[in-house]
């Protein structure tokens, strides 16, 4: 019994468990995926960016590679006239080119600014420029011309001559510059090699940001320069709070269903199955013996064994109410075995005794899912009881409910045992005869309704006949349950039925009110039945 309450207890527990998890697991789930909802936005948005500034400078320096590219071609490597306003045409028609200049072995000859003057160029870094395409120098500051800054971009014309352009660093990250600004972006556009042309935003010095995939680096695919785009982790923590708070409700919805959910089966386990458990280990159940009688003599030839709940607040409590809970849960296995040792315990010395004496218990669908219903028999009716003194109910319901023909095995090995099977509640189902017909029944017991009916006008009443001639083709023994009234039960007899059982005789009986009962009706006759009531 102590074990019962234990896995009741251990149920309860785990069903709260499961219940707080229902309202933790949404929410924290969902600002986990906010986080990485979150972090996939950046880092979209910062490729985004990158991308702009990259087509931003392909844009530019594919216009001062076409420029050179001209220069190359069609002007001379002199500082004439045309070669000059060449140069000059070109800085002035453009927005971006500071400056036009035609360099010659290591010294400018030719600006657009200066003209003719010869001024040695003053690099940072050895300027190796390619025979073909752009060489991209760092922004230098020309002292010369009041320290503006310029990206200097080269085109070879000759092996000891070049055409160059200076560019504003400023307007080639231009676009960048609102991003920067707007988004807390930090957008750098560098040379391949690392060494920055331009840069806007509030991070430029940071060498990387701690959170992850907060930095993007997309490269040309026309001109060895690249963009990096760094997010700021003030702007990820507020776009979080942002998703997180519309992810957040949406976990706290669905916890909020989950929790009522669950909290709802968690009522309903604690107040039905789980209380049933817990009644059972508390010693509030108790069988109550309904006395069957032989229609011949009159004399009770047996009982059918029925639970009763004694509720501490409620009272006694009848079948229907807790039954079903039982055979939800599948505790109704546990029950039925606790009942069998009721039974051992209050019918055993009687049914020894007397021979012609048999106990009926009822069986759920869930004693065919399980295959310990044939290990309890043995084990707890074995020593004690002969199998032939005990019948097991079914009620056709049961049966169709099991298609699989599980049902059909048990009550096989079941009756191979010795023991007795009855059909219960017959004729309130849709069974058919040659459905039935292939389970090995010795008892069939006709429900209540027909019982009810006998005497009336209903159309039900003439069905106690057929049901009684079906039953007499199968060689099936009649049981009529129900039985209340001297009327019905001479009908019955009549129609030679075999046993009655009903309140015409005794109601359950708790176990020693049933052995007085017995005691008194061993042999009791018809008349005085009929003249009793
Ligand atoms: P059942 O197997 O059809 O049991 C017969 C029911 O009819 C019993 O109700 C009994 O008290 C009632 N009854 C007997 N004679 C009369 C009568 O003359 N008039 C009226 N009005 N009723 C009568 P009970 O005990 O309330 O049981 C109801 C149902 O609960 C049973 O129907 C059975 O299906 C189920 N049940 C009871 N005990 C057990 C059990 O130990 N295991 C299982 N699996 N089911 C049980
Ligand atoms: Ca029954
Ligand atoms: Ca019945």
């Amino acid at each position: 019994m102590g074990e019962l309450g234990l896995r009741g207890r251990r149920r309860k527990t785990l069903l709260l468990a499961l219940v707080a998890l229902a309202g933790l697991l949404p929410p924290v789930a969902f600002l986990v995926i906010s986080w990485f909802q979150t972090v996939q936005d950046a880092n979209n948005r910062l490729q985004r960016y990158a991308s702009t500034a990259v087509d931003r400078a392909d844009e530019i320096f594919g216009t001062a590679e076409f420029t050179l590219a001209g220069m190359a071609q069609s002007l001379e490597i002199h500082c004439n006239n045309t070669t000059y306003q060449a140069l000059r045409r070109t800085a002035f028609e453009s927005i971006y080119f500071q400056e036009a200049t035609l360099i010659s072995n290591g010294a400018v000859i030719c600006s657009s600014r200066t003209g003719k003057a010869v001024q040695p160029i003053t690099y940072r870094e050895n300027t190796v420029v390619p025979d073909h395409g752009l060489h991209i120098s760092p922004p230098v500051t020309l002292a010369r011309e009041n320290n503006i800054v310029s990206i200097i971009i080269h085109y070879r014309a000759t092996a000891n001559a070049m055409f160059g352009l200076h560019l504003n660093p400023v307007l080639l990250g231009e676009p960048m510059r609102k991003y920067a600004t707007e988004d807390q972006v930090t957008l750098i556009l560098q040379r391949s090699d690392g060494a920055t042309l331009s840069q806007f935003g509030l991070n430029a010095d940071l060498p990387q940001t701690r959170i992850g995939g907060d930095r993007v680096i997309l490269k040309s695919k026309r001109y060895p320069i690249q963009a990096v785009a760094i997010g700021s982790p003030t702007w990820l923590l507020h776009n979080w709070r942002r998703n997180a708070l519309i992810f957040g409700s949406l976990g706290l919805l669905t916890s909020a269903l989950l929790f009522v959910l669950l909290l709802f089966v968690a009522r309903r386990q604690f107040s039905a199955a789980a209380s049933v458990q817990d009644a059972l280990a508390d010693g509030q159940f108790q069988v109550y013996y309904q006395p069957m009688i032989d229609t011949v003599n009159g004399a009770c030839i047996g009982a059918e064994s029925l639970l009763r709940w004694h509720h501490p607040q409620l009272g006694v409590l009848l079948p229907d109410t807790f039954i079903a809970a039982a055979e939800e849960s599948g505790f109704i296995v546990d029950l039925t075995k606790w009942l069998m040792r009721r039974i051992v315990t209050d019918m055993a010395a009687l049914l020894k005794e007397n021979p012609q004496l048999h106990i009926s218990l009822n069986l759920s669908p869930q004693h065919f899912e399980h295959p310990r219903l044939l290990a309890d028999i043995k084990a707890v009716f074995g020593p004690h009881i002969a199998p032939g003194q005990i019948t097991f109910e079914v009620t056709e319901h049961q049966l169709i409910m099991n298609e699989d023909n599980k049902a059909l095995e048990v009550l096989k090995n079941i009756r191979a045992m010795g023991t007795r099977i009855a059909i219960d509640d017959f004729g309130s189902g849709y069974s058919s005869l040659k459905y039935l017909s292939r389970f090995p029944f010795d008892y069939l017991k006709i429900d209540k309704a027909f019982i009810d009916a006998i005497g009336t006008e209903s159309v039900t009443a003439g069905l106690v006949d057929t049901i009684v001639r079906m039953a007499n083709q199968l060689k099936l023994k009649t049981v009529a349950e129900g039985v209340e009234t001297p009327a019905q039960l001479a009908y019955l007899r009549e129609l030679k039925v075999d046993y009655v059982q009903g309140w015409l005789f005794s109601k359950a009986l708790p176990a020693d009110q049933f052995h007085a009962f017995f005691a008194a009706n061993k042999s009791y006759m018809l008349g005085a039945a009929s003249s009793r009531s």
